[in-house]
């Protein structure tokens, strides 16, 4: 049987590690399959430095905080840093619907509404995962989640951009990760070209940082009333008997 697997579409390198990297970690350890597809190298991610440089720099961090937290695929989507928004959103749903049909994920993880700082990059790729997943969803017969990233002290630590005070959207996903946040430690201290706010001995910075990540449930819509809180992405599809004959290609 093929392992359940996670894809979590994001924009920049270091956006894997910082607000969820723990799951990821988790994710890994309990034998799931992980696809991360990250939309651009952060070229304009380092002040003073040529995009041509830094795409190179930034791929190597990603690649060695990939290998710190065990995801097992990543794909680029080879576009630039801070250009999402002027690509059309139909466009960029396009290639992600390829991706997804190619690589058959059971859940997928990506930003919210809020796009955790609000960036143009982190809101177009809300949008294009979004309408990708809504369109492979009617495609495949099997039942399928889709969570956004929520505010959390795990994003504030992780992205330095503090939690509203009241929250909004479908049931919350805690997710605990308590024993791998030395290990997103180590990816966060990959990303050295961003300053990581990780910095220092990994056992003891993993003491002060936040033990839960949290995610809102977008798909399938549920209202929020007499929904319990989660505690696992898959848990809702481990009942489901996936099909023997199935197969996936991830790129
Ligand atoms: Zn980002």
């Amino acid at each position: 049987m093929t392992p359940p697997t996670l894809m979590t579409i994001l924009a920049h390198p270091d956006d894997e590690t910082f607000p969820m990297g723990g799951t990821l970690a988790k994710a890994v350890a309990e034998g799931k399959l992980i696809h991360l597809v990250t939309a651009t190298r952060g070229e304009r991610g380092i002040p003073g430095k040529s995009a041509t440089e830094t795409a190179v720099l930034r791929e190597a961090e990603l690649r060695r905080a990939c290998a710190e937290l065990g995801v097992q695929y990543l794909t680029f989507l080879d576009y630039v840093d801070g250009t999402l928004a002027d690509i059309p959103d139909n466009v960029g749903a396009a290639r992600l619907l390829a991706l997804m049909r190619k690589s058959s994920p059971d859940v997928v993880v990506t930003f919210g509404p809020d796009g955790i700082s609000g960036h143009p990059d982190h809101l177009a790729i809300h949008r294009w995962v979004t309408v990708a997943f809504d369109q492979y969803a009617q495609e495949v017969e099997r039942p399928l989640r889709l969570y956004y990233i929520a505010p959390s002290e795990a994003t504030w630590q992780g992205c330095g951009v503090p939690p509203p005070a009241e929250a909004v959207g479908g049931p919350v996903a805690f997710i605990d990760v308590g024993n791998y946040l030395v290990q997103k430690v180590r990816a966060a201290q990959q990303h050295q070209s961003q300053n990581p706010p990780f910095q220092g001995d990994p056992e003891s910075k993993a003491q002060k940082m936040a033990c839960h990540e949290l995610f809102r449930l977008a798909r399938p819509q549920v209202s929020v009333n007499g929904h319990e809180w989660e505690t696992d992405l898959f848990a809702a599809l481990s009942d489901v008997k996936r099909d023997k004959n199935y197969s996936r290609s991830i790129p």
